[in-house]
């Protein structure tokens, strides 16, 4: 069906940060699956252990225990805040099953009767995914065009802003217990490529300990990795009750996760359930991910590289800055900002970076988003960025008289 606005090319293989069209050219991928291939295209260590696993053993039931997901669920719990973990298939999923943990929440917890649908408040410009329950977590309106009515239970807020959480929360619970959960992205992706502030997230936090609101985050995007922290709550030093996690844990491999702690684990046998979540295969594909992460002491290499990549952005801002405002992010997901009056859309800089042998995805019409590998290099990264200054001055050269 024709549910995506396509770019014309056809990628038929891939080799760490390059991957190549049907004709032989090669492009340097900043997309990475938008945000997905951790360890990069056809890596080593992914295809050994994926290899091994298929001879082994590629599927078998949840009504079983399953060695992989056991093992995966422990590493994520020995690397964070949480005890237990569900797994699923993607982002919307795994969000999905959050919000039906929080409205179990709201009634067994909080008490608000089983005839009133528990609220959930999240941010305005977040995206949680295209289900139906997540497409209305989305606080953008235009992904709810068309598939009204929404799902009951949502409120939206502005991002970072205190003074508006304090007076929706107060609002919605005015007449009692009313909601069950907060849901926010540590950094939003989608949205803009916008930072969570540290002080309004403590004080989200503080609000929720108060009134026993679980505080939930989306870490689909900037989790695992990707922030030079292996979750992003550590960047924010506020710890959530749960996430969210899809994108880079299977590096490539389809999987989802909804990790809680113990204290926030309402699920019984037979409440949620998946046929595919947790499979070996993905499992598999996860322990690598985690596994390799540690072993090539990727999260340190990440935080050089967003380092370095903020500075070639920032230099790039300096020199076009009729064009460009600002670079910001944390690690390996950075936004460079487009003047709000700019002549090019940041889609239009995405299909000229295209021609330039760069792969490029939008973050809304005024961002271009560089999500690479976390393996990415220096080299790769200067010469993304030079081909970036290439497809920006195609662009914006005066044709000639
Ligand atoms: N949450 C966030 C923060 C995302 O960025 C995305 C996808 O971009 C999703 C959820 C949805 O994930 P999926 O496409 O795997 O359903």
């Amino acid at each position: 069906m024709d549910t995506y606005g396509r770019f014309p090319l056809e990628l038929v293989r891939g080799r760490g940060v390059w991957v190549w069209d049907r004709a032989g050219k090669r492009y340097l991928d900043c997309v990475a699956g938008i945000a997905v291939n951790t360890l990069g295209h056809s890596d080593r260590s992914l295809r050994r252990a994926l290899g091994a696993q298929l001879g082994r053993l590629q599927h078998v039931s949840n009504l079983y225990r399953i060695p992989e997901q056991e093992q995966l669920a422990t590493a994520i719990a020995e690397r964070s805040c949480f005890d237990r973990v569900f797994f699923c298939n993607s982002g919307a999923e795994a969000n999905e099953a959050a919000i039906k943990l929080a409205r179990k929440h709201g009634h067994s917890v909080r008490g608000i009767p089983s005839e009133q649908a528990p609220l959930i408040l999240t941010a305005q410009a977040s995206f949680h995914g295209r289900t139906l329950a997540a497409v209305t977590a989305t606080g953008q309106p235009k992904y709810h065009q068309g598939f009204e009515p929404m799902v009951q239970g949502f409120r939206y807020f502005p991002y970072n802003d205190i003074a508006a959480f304090e007076a929706l929360l107060a609002d919605c619970e005015a007449p009692g217990p009313r909601v069950a959960a907060v849901l926010l992205e540590p950094l939003q992706g989608e949205g803009g490529v916008i930072p969570g502030d540290p002080a309004f997230f403590a004080r989200v936090r503080q609000l929720c300990d108060q009134h026993g609101i679980l505080l939930i985050f989306d870490e689909v995007q900037i989790g695992v990795g990707r922030s030079g922290r292996l979750w992003g709550y550590q960047r924010l030093g506020v710890e959530p009750d749960a996430i969210t996690l899809a994108k880079g844990l299977g590096g490539g491999f389809p999987i989802g996760a909804l990790a809680v702690k113990a204290s926030a684990d309402h699920f019984k046998p037979g409440e949620h359930a998946s046929t595919f979540g947790g499979n070996p295969m993905a499992c598999r594909a996860g322990l690598t991910v985690l596994e390799q992460l540690e072993r090539r002491a990727l999260l340190p290499h990440v935080e050089r590289m967003g380092t370095l990549l903020q500075q070639l952005l920032g230099e790039l801002v300096a020199r076009h800055s009729g064009l460009l405002v600002a670079t910001r992010g944390w690690g390996l997901l950075q936004g460079l900002v487009l003047r709000a009056d700019a002549a090019v859309t940041a889609p239009e800089l995405v299909k000229a970076a295209l021609d330039q042998g760069l792969l490029l995805v939008p973050a809304g019409p005024t961002v271009v988003r560089f999500v690479p590998p976390l393996v990415i290099q220096p080299r790769h990264l200067r010469r993304a960025v030079a081909s970036f200054e290439r497809a920006v001055l195609t662009l914006t050269r005066s044709p000639r008289s």
